[in-house]
């Protein structure tokens, strides 16, 4: 049994929920389906979750907002129409209507984007449509209570064979709507994919898998066919944006495989992500894709033999604690340490950060930087290879690029380097020329 769980801008129009459908229909063993919210056909629409997060703040400020819930029954009405459903989508807000106020609540009112969703595509499918509220229990912070969820889906699984639940909201132990984060329709599917044991949790979007590349830097990458769910963590730690990775620890614990899809080219087989990969088809390439981001500042605190005194190595993390900064990479020199943070997080900090550093720690001198870009490379077949960083640093040496900061752990899964943000672009389109087209 497979879920399928379907993003915004598969369900942005009538053309794209006939593309949902033929994709269930397709395979006999799709027979749970978790919808989002009404996506954007195009860039400049908005999303349907941000409209009616918006409609809530007109309520609660007393601001007229006829035009704003007549372009959400628009969206919903346009594809009722073009679908030729019965569902009344305009009774159904008429019905809303009634009941809004300034005291209305956020999530119930934020939920009937994904409510709506699954009406539609249970008609459309001839299945039932399971609320989320009476399926997915949550905790008063938003995250799942993953037990009794389980025992609720089985409950429901074993009353019907199929359904359409929609995503991003389940319930308190008191009944009440709670939204889980944004984005929050794949964790949805991962809970139902982990409570059924499917064998598959497939998250369909409108991307043919997860790039090799940022495709924006990197115009030609393509793909990765098979990834593990290690190598998952450190491209989304470092930036690649896809599925958040607590979303899918659900899947993740039970090894069940999660596929992602793209709804517009059902053919491509997308990214398959799974805890170990026996059938390994990118054994000749030792990367499996290269990721980053921008905008690092390295604090070094100067002390002379730091390693000798390690109450001041206790210190300086101390005081990076104080002022909840996380540090995103450590490196010791004999008379320095070298701490990397986020700038954005360190900019409203930073004079407390450093007068706090100067007091406390008994420290010689510290020095700033703040324009640096972390490069990750990831690959599980980096592991005891000899020659893959040699590799890497004559490739950006030849680019005449400068590494600034140089990070492996002991797992060999990602090599990370330290450039200047100016050198960003340049580092990921030289190591993909050399790592990966160059593989073929
Ligand atoms: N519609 C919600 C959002 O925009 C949840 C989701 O799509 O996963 O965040």
């Amino acid at each position: 049994m497979k879920i399928c769980k379907f993003g915004g801008s598969s369900l942005a129009n009538a053309k794209q929920f006939k593309k949902i459908i033929t994709i269930v229909e397709s395979d006999p063993k799709r027979r749970i389906v978790v919808v989002s919210a009404v996506g954007k056909s195009h860039p400049d629409q908005n999303k349907i979750t941000d409209l009616l997060y918006l409609l809530h703040a007109h309520l609660l400020y007393g601001v007229d907002y006829q035009a704003l819930l007549n372009e959400i029954i628009e969206r919903y009405r346009s594809i009722q129409l073009d679908l030729g459903l019965k569902f009344d989508v305009q009774a159904f807000f008429d019905r809303l209507k009634m009941d809004l106020s300034p005291k209305t609540e956020r999530d119930a009112l934020v939920s009937i984007g994904e409510k709506l969703s699954a009406i539609l595509c249970a008609e459309y499918l001839n299945w039932p449509m399971i609320d989320a509220k009476d399926a997915i229990v949550l905790t008063s912070d938003g995250t799942v209570d993953l037990e009794r969820s389980t025992q609720k889906l089985n409950t429901l699984f074993q009353q019907y064979p199929h359904f359409v639940l929609p995503g991003f909201y389940g319930a308190l132990p008191n009944g009440r709507i709670k939204l889980m984060k944004r984005g929050g329709s794949d964790i949805t599917g991962s809970i139902v994919a982990a409570a059924l044991h499917a064998e598959i949790y497939e998250n369909w979007t409108d991307v043919s898998g997860i790039m090799m590349a940022d495709p924006r830097i990197v115009p030609e990458a393509k793909p990765i066919p098979q990834l593990t769910y290690g190598e998952l963590r450190e491209l989304t730690f470092m930036g690649a944006s896809i599925l958040h990775e607590e979303s899918i620890q659900a899947v993740k614990h039970l090894n069940i495989p999660l596929n992602i899809r793209n709804t517009n080219k059902p053919e491509e087989l997308g990214t398959l992500i799974r805890n170990d990969i026996i059938d390994d088809d990118q054994a000749e390439g030792f990367i499996t894709g290269i990721t980053g981001l921008k905008d690092f500042a390295v604090v070094t605190v100067h002390k002379e033999q730091i390693a000798r005194h390690p109450q001041v190595l206790r210190q300086i993390l101390e005081s990076f604690e104080r002022h909840d900064l996380l540090i995103e990479h450590m490196t010791k020199g004999i008379d320095s340490l070298s701490l990397t943070v986020k700038v954005e997080a360190l900019k409203e900090r930073q004079f407390d950060l450093f007068a706090d550093l100067k007091q406390k720690c008994s420290i010689d001198k510290l020095t700033f930087e703040d324009d640096l870009a972390l490069i990750a490379v990831v690959g599980r077949n980096m592991k005891e290879k000899p020659g893959i960083s040699g590799q890497l640093f004559s490739a950006l040496g030849a680019k005449n690029i400068n590494i600034r900061l140089i990070a492996q752990g002991t797992d060999e899964i990602s090599i990370i380097v330290g450039v200047a943000n100016a050198d960003f672009e340049l580092t990921i389109q030289t190591l993909y020329e050399h790592f990966i087209r160059k593989n073929g």
